[in-house]
């Protein structure tokens, strides 16, 4: 039995590199170890990826006795404890895809004090005969915690609400001195209070991680002809597996077989099709047989792939919170990933269609907010990550350069006379028709039913044809989406004038119009890497990938994606260099340390490579664009200096700086707004507790800029996500 941490480890950090091999913890890590090494319950809230699973790993190896952790997902459980025994972790679990003979076995092992770590099914642990057995466990060998995994379980107002979750209080109550931590990675409040409530958590410390992904790139594309071969680049340029969402079976299977035709290996997965063949198709990609599954989204709950580099949804998501989770298995490893919407009007009119066949009012009103909320995603012209961050409450400053809104800024156009033009052609069709032929009449079109209809001789016909069919349809959607035009909802979307309509007829209002770039390719290969980098990754690829298939576990539990790009980059010769490359723990040198150094020197010697100098393990975490404003506002420049130099908006600048502020960057803030008015700002942020600065502004009143507004918030995100 191991011995307490403070004799075998002189830190925490210490027994993290020996079991886990990573040099240092990330976000809340070593608070929540921290905290149920004191016997005290907790709840972790963190987004998926954000490593959940080391907070209770680590300190069963730290403590006396089995940690008990209970988790739904009985898929999962053989992965994680290959994964624990791969870093010599002794693991095991308890589910029903045990024979009786296994269970006893376990169970004798249990007693006998040889395993650290339990996963078991909730139904087992609250049957009557565990029970007794686990009264046993504690008097003989000690209990170090219980650990409830996907915790927003026992919420009717979570996603994924599980009945016998409720019952689980029961372990609070019968075992009063072992401390319990509940995990999730949802993030509403109302969840969150439900867990501690239901679980009956004793005065449990809440860790909520911020839910941004850094390492994710979003990007929305329109779904049009060139979408598909879009896609197939994608996938090809990407150097690991990919998932592609499909709304339906059908479209899963179209989709699967075309790429499969054009050489990607992909397979498909969704309900229709047999246990035994998902179950297969699954193992296949997460083994990294295949590299692209196409799926519906049944497909996810249950896969902790890390090295997934591409997430495309090539239908439409169906709320947002579905979209964060799904894209959110990409880079699960922290490396840089892709997240893909295509993105298509059709996809809206079919979903409108599956709303009104709902047979609830009240649900129709929930799915129409939330397609709402999903077009908003689609169609902004913002950061894309502060919609999704301030969806869950969050107030994240913007400009997060890993966004195609961010990278690629849409310029803003004034279209308000086409504006007027579009939308008196809908008046003079007496709000009788969709859009398609409005833009007919507008454009002059000879089509029939025009003829027929007599709309040839309306005063509004032919008076559009300078601007394409595209751009009038770009027009008419920003109208509807601005609210400046409406739209009836009962399958056969026809145009309607509202009162800012009419205000806009009535040269009242104005009309900006985003004007999306072109399509084009857009790069999902990562970060640059020499051609012996390169070449030394494939070797060190296919090495890992014997090894896995020796053992029969997946590749990465050998050693993730970022763990074979550090070996690449270093290139470590000898074993006592391997052992410094993260990701690499004692068991791990000494499993795999010998030949993975072998196939590296061979292959320097082969190429007569000389060993360089390490290289920085961490991308630069300033963008270049920002990094460019920093130096010239360090060099003296005022803001508008900088702009004018830049040839950027000022408000380009300050949201530039209020990034750096956000990112710990020293700049001090007294210089740009003063500490009085600092403090004001300070105190509105948190009375309204909104993400949008409008409302931050209306509560200020006009005495205050919304650059002051944006530079605070900036700069206390900055301390709050470092505090
Ligand atoms: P979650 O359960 O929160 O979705 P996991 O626990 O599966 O996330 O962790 C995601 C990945 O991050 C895993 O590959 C894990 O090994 C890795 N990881 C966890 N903690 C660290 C750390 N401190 N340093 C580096 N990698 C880590
Ligand atoms: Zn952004």
């Amino acid at each position: 039995m191991s011995a307490p941490a403070s004799t075998q480890f002189p830190s925490l950090e210490s027994a993290l590199k020996h079991f886990f091999g990573y040099d240092e913890f990330r976000l809340d890590q070593r608070a929540v170890i921290e905290t149920l090494l004191r016997h005290q319950d907790c709840l972790v809230v963190m987004p998926t990826g954000g490593g959940k699973s080391l907070c209770y790993q680590l300190p069963s190896l730290l403590r006396l006795g089995v940690m008990v952790v209970v988790s739904p997902l009985i898929a999962l459980m053989q992965d994680q404890v290959d994964a624990l025994r791969n870093n010599g972790v002794a693991a095991t679990f308890l589910n029903s895809s045990l024979s009786l003979t296994e269970v006893r076995e376990r169970e004798k092992q249990l007693l006998d004090g040889t395993i650290k770590l339990l996963y078991v099914a909730p139904e087992r642990l609250l049957s009557e005969s565990f029970w007794p057995f686990l009264s046993r466990l504690q008097q003989q060998v000690g209990l170090s915690g219980f650990a409830i995994d996907e915790a927003h379980c026992v919420s009717e107002w979570g996603h994924d609400f599980r009945p016998e979750y409720r019952q689980l209080h029961r372990l609070r109550a019968s075992f009063t001195d072992v401390p319990m931590m509940a995990l999730t990675a949802t993030a509403t409040a109302r969840v969150r209070e439900d867990i501690c409530n239901q679980l009956a958590l004793q005065k449990p410390t809440v860790f909520v991680a911020s839910f941004n992904r850094p390492n994710l790139y979003y990007e929305v594309l329109p779904k049009d002809r060139h979408a598909y071969a879009h896609l197939l680049g994608q996938l090809k340029a990407a150097t690991g597996a990919g998932i592609v969402y499909c709304i339906s079976r059908k479209r899963v299977e179209e989709l699967a077989g075309r790429l499969q035709q054009d050489g990607i290996a992909a397979l498909p997965y969704h309900a229709g099709l047999s246990d035994d063949t998902r179950r297969e198709n699954q193992h296949r990609f997460i083994r990294d047989d295949v590299q692209v599954i196409v799926a519906t989204i049944a497909f996810g709950m249950g896969i902790n792939k890390p090295d997934v580099r591409l997430v495309a949804h090539y239908d439409l998501p169906r709320t947002l919170e579905s979209y964060y989770q799904e894209s959110g298995r990409a880079g699960r490893d922290g490396e840089p990933a892709h997240c893909t919407v295509y993105f298509s009007y059709g996809d809206v009119s079919l979903i409108n269609y599956i709303i009104e066949q709902k047979a609830d009012e009240q649900e129709q009103n929930i799915a129409r907010q939330q397609l709402r909320q999903v077009l908003d995603y689609a169609e902004s012209t913002v950061c894309r990550r502060q919609i999704q961050l301030s969806y869950f409450g969050e107030a994240f400053p913007g400009q997060c350069d890993r966004c195609d809104n961010c990278r690629h800024p849409k310029p803003l156009e004034d279209w308000t006379i086409d504006a007027q033009k579009f939308l008196s052609c809908v008046a003079r069709c007496r709000e009788r028709f969709g859009m398609a032929h409005i833009i007919d009449v507008l454009r002059g079109s000879q089509k029939k039913r025009i003829l027929q209809l007599q709309h040839d001789q309306l005063s509004t016909y032919g008076i559009g044809k300078d601007r394409s069919a595209e751009e009038w349809k770009l027009l008419g959607r920003s109208l509807l989406h601005q609210g400046l035009v409406a739209e009836t909802t009962d399958g056969f979307p026809v145009l309607k004038l509202n009162t800012a309509s009419w205000q806009v007829l009535r040269k009242q209002l104005s009309v900006e119009v985003a004007i999306p770039e072109n399509l084009k390719g857009v790069d999902t290969s990562s970060p640059e890497t020499s051609g012996e980098t390169a070449g030394l990754l494939a070797q060190l690829r296919s090495l890992r990938k014997r090894l896995a298939d020796e053992q029969g576990i997946p590749p990465y539990i050998v050693f993730t994606e970022s763990t074979l790009r550090q070996m690449a980059q270093k290139m470590p010769r000898s074993r006592s260099q391997f052992g410094r490359i993260s990701g690499v723990g004692n068991r791990k040198l000494e499993q795999y340390g010998q030949i993975f150094v072998d196939t590296i020197n061979t292959y320097c010697e082969e190429k007569g490579v000389q060993t360089t100098t390490p290289v920085s393990d961490r991308p630069p975490t300033v963008s270049n664009t920002r990094a460019q404003t920093l130096e010239l506002y360090q060099a003296g420049h005022s803001l508008d200096e900088i702009a004018q130099a830049r040839n950027l908006r000022r408000t380009t600048i300050v949201g530039h700086l209020s990034a750096l502020l956000a990112a710990g960057e020293a700049i001090d803030l007294n210089d740009l707004v003063p500490p009085e008015r600092q403090a004001t700002i300070r105190q509105a942020l948190e009375n309204t507790d909104s993400p949008y600065l409008n409302a931050v502004r209306d509560y200020l009143g006009s005495d205050y800029s919304y650059d002051e507004i944006r530079l605070v918030q900036g700069a206390l995100y900055g301390q709050q996500t470092r505090s």
